[in-house]
Order: C-alpha cells, then structure tokens, then sequence
C-alpha cells in the first residue's frame, strides 16, 4: 500500500487556471488600442495596426496601434507642453498623484498579472506575486521622493521631456523603473513599450486617467522599434533618454544621441555569474539556481545564467540540481502550478535552440529533464550545459532563455577571474556560509548588484544598474534618481557657438613649422604668433630662462614622447614660453596601461587618499608664487588673478582631502531580511580631458575627485596652456602619489581625447571643451560603452564652489554597487 508519503511524490497536479475572461473583455473593449497622447486616445497617424501575440497560445491578443514619426512628434509636443506645468508642480502635489498611481496599480492587480501573462507568456505565480506589487512599490517609493525632492534634493531641477524605451521581459516593471522616478523628480515621458509586451503599458495609461494625471504628463506610444523608437531616440526636443534593453541596441542609441546634448542612461544585457563555494547550503543553492536562470524563462537581463561550482562539490550539486530540474513544470502561464511559461516570440525560441547547438558543437554536453514540453505555443525546457570552456559562446553569449551554462574553480582568485571573465557587469550571486570570504569576493566582482546567498532580488528602494558594457545609470534607490535631474544651474543642450578660448593655438603654431609658413600667423586672441622655421627654437634668448622641455608624465616617470616631436608653447603676449612633448597614440597607450596597472590605488583607505591630497596641496602651496608666475606668463591674467587660480587650486585639493574619507554610501531600507550595501566605488581607469580655461585649476578640480575615490587616470591638459600641468609633475613627485595614479600626456588635445574614448582599457572619459569635440566623444565612447560626461562647449565657473567642485565631481567618479546580505538563519 502506498504511504502518504508516496501519494504526495507521485500524485499529480490538477489545472488551477487563473481565469482569462476578464482580461480578454477588457481587450475587447478596448481594441483597437489607440496611442496615450496628451491624456487621450489617438488612432495612429498613418493607420497601421499590428497584433500582440500571446506566446503561449501562438494566437493574436491585441490590435496595436503603430505609431509613425508624426504620432511620436505629438507625443512629445504634449510632453514639451506638460513639462512647463508639471515642473512646478509642488512636490507633495506630485506625491499625490503617483500614490494614487500606486493605490490604483494595486485595485486592478489581478487584471494587470493576468494581462501581462497573456501577453508575455510569463507565470501568473511570477506576475501575481512578483511583477504587479513591485510596480506598485516603484510607485509607491517614489511618491515619497517627489515629496523629498525639495528639501533633499535642493539646487536640482528636472532634466525635461524624457523618451524611454523598454524591453519585452519585465513589461510593466520596467515601465515603473522608468515612469515612477521621472514623475517623482517633475519630468515628464514618452515611453515606448516593446512592441510584443504594451497591453500592461496600455492599461497603466488607462490609470494615469483615472487618477486625472494632468495630460501629457505621461505618453505611451505603441509602435516598431525602427520607426516609434527611432523617431523618439532622434527628436530634437527630448532632453533624455533612458532605454532597457540589449548592449547592441543600447549602442546604437549610444552613437545616433552623440554629441545632442540629450542625457542617456542604458541598463543592458548581463551574462551574471552564480558562485557556489563548497561551504555553501547546497538545497538553498539549488533554489537559488531555480531562481537565478528558470526564473521568467531565463528572459532576465541579470539572470545568473554562469554557474561556477567550486570543483570538489560539482558532482554533488549537479546531481541535485538535476533532480529539481526533473520536477519543474512547463506550461499554460495562466495556470497557478505552473514554474515555466512561454518564450515570448517565435524568433526568440528560434535564437536560444540556435546557440545552444552552437554550444553543444562547441563542445558542450546538453541535459534537459525527461519530460515534454507542450506541442503548441513557444516553450524551450530548462537546460544545463556542462563541459563548457570559459571562452566558448555559450559561456559569453547572453542567451536570454532558460539555459544554465556550468563551470568549475577551486580558488577563490580563481572564481573572481572567471566572474569577471565577461564584457558584462549587471549582477552576481555568490554563495558561501563564510561571511569574510563572501564580502571579500563581492568587493571584487565587477557589478552592479551582488546577491550574497540569494539571487534576483529587486526593491524599489536599492539601486539596479551595470558596471561595463551592462550600461550605466541606476534605477531605483536614491542613487536612481539623478538620472532625472541636474544641477539647476547647468545648461541643457548644446551650445552653439565654442567658446572663445580655443585649443589649437599651439597646434597651429606646430603647423605653421612643418608646413614652413613663416609669415606672422595670426593667434586666437589677435597676437601675431613666432614661430620662424630657420630656427628650431627661435627667439629663445629674448624669453625668460628655460633650461628644460616637459617630457610626458607615464607611471610616475618623465618620459619622452614616442612622436620625437615637441610642440611651442605661446604666453600671453604671443612670447615663446618653451614647448612640450607631442604625445601620440602610443603615448595614450602606454598611459593607459600604466593607469590600468595602478589600480590597485582603488583598495588605499580613505584616510591614505586623503593625506597624499593633503601632501599635494601642501607642495603645491609651497611653489603658489612659481605656479601664480607660470599662469600669468601663459594666459595673461592679472596677478591678483593668477594668485586666486592658485589659491583655489590649493582649496580644491583640500576639498577632495576632505571627501576621500567621507564620500560613502548607505545602507538601503529594502525590505526582506537583509542588509543591502549601496557602496560608491571607483568606476577604473578615467580620461580626463581639461578645458583650455584655468590651466591649473580646471586640471585639479578634475584630477582630485577622480583620484580621490580610487580611480586612476589619463589626463589632457589644456593644449594651449599646458605648462601648469607639466610644472605639476614636480608636485606629484614629491607627493608620495603612486606611480600611474595620474598620467599626463601633452599635444594634440582633440586627437587624443578621441583615442582614449576609443580605448577598450579606460572605462570612463570626461570631456571638458567644444560642442564638437563632445560629440566625438560620445560617439567613439560606444565601443565598450565607456561612460561619458561632456559639457557640450558649455563652460563652467571653475572658481565657484557650486559648479567647480562638490558631489556632481564625485558620483561621475563612481559607480553604484549594491550588496545584498540576508541574515538570520
Ligand atoms: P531590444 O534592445 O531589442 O529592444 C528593447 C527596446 O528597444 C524595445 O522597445 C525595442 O522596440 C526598442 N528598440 C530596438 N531597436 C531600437 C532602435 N534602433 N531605436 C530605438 N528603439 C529600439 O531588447 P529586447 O530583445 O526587447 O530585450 C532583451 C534585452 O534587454 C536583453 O539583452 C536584456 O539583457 C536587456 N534587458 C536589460 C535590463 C536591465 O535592466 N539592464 C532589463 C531587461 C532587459
Ligand atoms: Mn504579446
């Protein structure tokens, strides 16, 4: 007879469908869906229809409106307009509203998951219990910002009209990570849904009109990602865009906005590693692992989808882990038993078959469970690849579908390497019931969140975003919400005119040798330039005493420029001042490398940054007089002028003194059991291209923040005025700076501004100079989706504490990780 035991193992599961008619009634009585433009629906412009498909039944939903370039042109005409009111609407008015947002999303929480199952093909157990309360929570946490902002966000202003695209996996979520603090912060959006996931966007807009959300404020415009989303990623009046989605979409976005002027956050894909040292619970583990790849199909941009398994417990685990695979169930997304819905499209099904039969000719071994999945609609089964090399495919390709790859290590080191051993950087899991070795290893894995003994935990009250080329920006936590707002004193857009100060006096002057002009050649500011090609060094004897050329200034030495070429430095009164070593590519490279190979710097304590600061401002004040003297000789400025430049210069140090100890980060009230660490750490190797204005102070108030948080880094000077910058070489020297913390490479400033912004070893560029120039960074950034900050040809008040120093200097100079720790046993 059987036991009770036995029955519970072989009885089966009965259906338990959710039911589906109050969803399709609401379609029904809906469709066709129109375009949410100004607080109204709109038939689409140019007529044109597409069907969303439900995934698991392979059988049309919804007929969509596709919306055309004129459409996404009123869209964000209503958003222009709305933005005036919104703006200045009080904070407490814009909590208001976006609680009710909240308290309405959790009236109509059963349509919502039903919905989004249908047209996603995700388990309602996942958009029931996970999905719809965390868009409820967005909305909730961030009505509480809108009614903060004034008094903790002070001096800030929205960023404007804000395009944001979204992917298929996370429909409704993704739409409040991205709705949710733009409101709170007086923005207004555009957003465009993925054109097979925008019933839940669809039906949020419905809500945004029960709550009387002033028109405009939100636009929800439905449509192809070439057309809609083209359309909205290249309109000239849209401040920013913030887009979810794959590394290379986020790249192109990256180019087609270079040089706009308009502000760009991206969250991209992942390939997020999932280590299991041998101390760790194994059952949690393997629940873990369910969680990790088998949650929403594996369709998550920070699924764990790399197992690494410390080599001694591989076969152990694997062998649980097999057993619970063989126990997952597949099928009808609607039914309440169901751990496995539906891929979300045809072409999806279609890519993961595609490289997982590249893996296993790759040399992977296959496994998937013994059962069937269902005939009908887009079902792949949960599967593990085993025997799979850290370079193969499989082991770098996100694959987005439910498709674990396994590996092994036996160090520590070793597991950091191969976490690390991807271009990605979104998210980790680490397991291990050894809290040193578990802190230790999170610290040193490149992502944005680390989930100690747990994986894909989200709150609206910690931060989500990549290191890398998993993009950047964060959404969530307080940290989110800077990605809506600015400085209130900062310009948008692009200026249109450069500044007066122009950087190409010394090159032109190099040009005039080679090219053996020996004509007066006109300087920016009316001076007849010298340069003479009879003489190499002409005029010498008239000038003050130079008895040195500045080399460059590589790994803590003086080196010689590879180039062989050293271009004139011109003073104020077109007088020659000497001249300075024409860096080359090579120079960037080797800069580079030697900034790369310092960054053990990142793991000095506060303290230590803090006193070589200290000690740079102590030389530097030892030498004010020389450097004061230096200034007025290359720019003119009156010595009372010079002597502030000093002065402020010497402050600024003692600025970046101050914060290297206090720049820290907080402990976010998510809300499980768990302490969730936001920790600023340095975001690596940073290019630091000055502005041609305060030749000592713009290079300080750039090099001091960044160094200040451990980053090392490769800095321009300004080309027409370098020697600052080149006298500093002494400073540094005699302060105790480790050898490649700050590299200096003088010459061609837009060149090799554009050759460190290609460069795949530097991980961010700060760009201070034309409208055109920022554009080219930009641009060339997007090779391995560096960040950038660039000013457009806007110049800043370096002098004023406000816009020359502070907080804005600091978050450029990190990045966001957040560490989730569960505790209790
Ligand atoms: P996708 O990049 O193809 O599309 C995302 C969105 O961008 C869609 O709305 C699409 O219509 C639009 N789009 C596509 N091309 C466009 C273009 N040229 N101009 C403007 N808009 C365009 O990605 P997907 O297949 O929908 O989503 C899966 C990807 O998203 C995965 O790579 C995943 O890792 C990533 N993702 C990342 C996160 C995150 O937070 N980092 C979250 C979810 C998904
Ligand atoms: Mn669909």
């Amino acid at each position: 007879m059987a036991s009770v035991a036995d029955i519970f193992e072989t009885m089966e599961y009965g259906p338990a469908p959710e039911a589906a008619a109050p969803a399709l009634e609401w379609i029904a009585a809906h469709q066709p869906f129109g375009l949410f433009i100004g607080g109204e629906w709109r038939k689409p412009s140019g007529g044109s229809y597409a069907d969303s498909a439900n995934p698991a039944t392979g059988k049309p939903l919804a007929r969509i409106a596709r919306a055309s370039t004129e459409d996404v042109d009123a869209a964000v005409k209503s958003a222009r307009r709305a933005f005036e009111g919104w703006s200045k609407t009080p904070g407490h008015v814009r909590a208001r509203y976006l609680y009710a947002i909240a308290r309405q999303i959790q009236k109509h929480s059963r349509l919502l998951a039903v919905l989004e199952s249908m047209d996603n093909g995700k388990t309602i157990r996942e958009t029931r219990d996970i999905d719809v309360p965390l868009v409820a929570r967005h909305f909730y946490y961030h009505a509480g910002w809108a009614q903060l902002m004034s008094s903790e966000l002070p001096c800030m202003s929205p960023v404007g009209v804000v395009g944001q695209i979204i992917p298929w996996n996370f429909p409704m979520l993704m739409l409040s990570w991205k709705i949710a603090p733009a409101l709170a912060m007086g923005n207004t959006v555009v957003l465009k849904p993925a054109s097979y996931t925008p019933l839940t966007a669809l039906a949020f807009a419905e809500i945004c009109r029960e709550v009387g959300l002033p028109p405009g404020v939100v636009n929800i415009v439905t449509g192809d990602a070439r057309e809609a989303g083209e359309a909205l990623v290249n309109h000239p009046d849209v401040n920013k865009i913030a887009f979810t989605g794959s590394t290379d979409v986020g790249r192109h976005i990256r180019k087609a906005t270079a040089g706009t002027g308009k502000r760009l956050s991206l969250e991209l894909g992942g390939k997020s590693p999932f280590i299991v040292f041998d101390d760790s619970d194994l059952d949690s583990v393997v629940e873990g692992v369910v969680d990790a790849i088998w949650f929403n199909q594996g369709q998550v941009c920070c699924a764990g989808s790399r197992l690494l398994v410390q080599e001694n417990i591989e076969e152990r685990l694997l062998h649980k882990l097999r057993a619970r695979m063989e126990r997952l169930r597949i099928g009808d997304p609607l039914d309440k038993a169901v751990d496995i819905g539906a891929i979300v499209a045809p072409v999806q099904l279609e890519e993961i078959r595609r490289l997982v039969e590249l893996g296993r000719k790759e040399g992977a071994t296959l496994w998937q469970p013994s059962w069937a999945c269902p005939a009908e609609g887009c079902f792949y089964p949960p599967t593990l690849l085993t025997d799979v090399s850290p370079a193969s495919t499989v082991a770098q390709t996100e694959i987005f579908g439910p498709v674990l790859v396994a590996m092994t290590f036996r160090t520590p080191a070793e597991a950091i390497a191969l976490g690390n051993n991807t271009r990605y950087g979104l998210a980790a899991s680490l397991w291990s019931e050894n809290i040193n070795l578990a802190l230790d290893v999170a610290s040193q894995l490149k992502a944005g969140t680390v989930w100690i003994n747990s994986t894909n935990q989200f709150d609206a009250a910690s931060g989500f975003g990549g290191y890398r080329e998993s993009g950047y920006g964060r959404e969530g936590g307080k940290e989110g919400l800077y990605e809506y707002i600015r400085p209130a004193w900062e310009q948008l857009g692009i200026r249109d005119q450069e500044p007066e100060i122009s950087g190409d006096g010394a090159h032109q002057a190099q040009a005039a040798l080679q090219n053996g002009h020996s004509d007066g050649h006109q300087s920016k500011d009316g001076g007849e330039l010298i340069p003479n090609p009879q003489h190499l060094t002409p005029g010498l004897s008239a000038l003050p005493s130079i008895d040195r050329t500045p080399k460059l200034f590589i790994g803590g030495k003086q080196v010689r420029p590879d180039s062989g070429y050293s271009a004139f430095v011109y003073g104020a009164n077109s007088s020659l001042l000497g001249e300075v070593g024409q860096g080359n590519r090579k120079d960037i490279r080797n800069a580079v490398e030697a900034a790369r190979a310092a960054s053990g710097w990142a793991s000095t304590t506060g303290h230590n940054k803090a006193q070589i600061l200290y000690y740079l401002a102590e030389n530097l004040s030892v030498r004010a007089q020389e450097f004061a003297r230096r200034i007025i000789q290359m720019t003119g400025s009156a010595e009372e002028e010079a002597g502030r430049e000093v002065e402020a210069s010497i402050e600024r140090l003692f600025t970046y003194a101050a914060w290297a100890d206090k720049y820290d980060g907080a402990v976010h009230r998510t809300p499980s059991r768990n302490v969730t660490l936001a920790m600023p750490e340095p975001v690596g190797a940073v290019a630091l291209v000055c502005p041609e204005e305060y030749p000592l102070l713009a290079f300080v108030s750039l090099v001091a923040p960044a160094i200040c948080v451990g980053n090392t880094v490769v800095a321009l000077p300004s080309e027409r005025h370098p020697l600052s910058a080149t006298d500093f070489y002494q400073v540094l020297e005699t302060s105790d700076v480790l050898a490649g913390v700050v590299n200096i490479v003088t010459g061609p400033k837009e060149t090799l501004a554009k050759v460190l912004a290609e460069h795949d070893n530097m991980d961010s560029i700060w760009y201070f100079g034309t409208a055109d120039g920022s554009k080219t960074v930009e641009y060339a950034s997007a090779g391995n989706m560096k960040r950038t900050w660039v000013n457009y040809g806007h110049s800043r008040d370096w002098l004023s504490k406000e816009q020359g120093e502070g907080r804005e200097f600091l978050r450029e100079a990190t990045q966001v990780k957040n560490i989730w720790t569960p505790y209790g046993e």
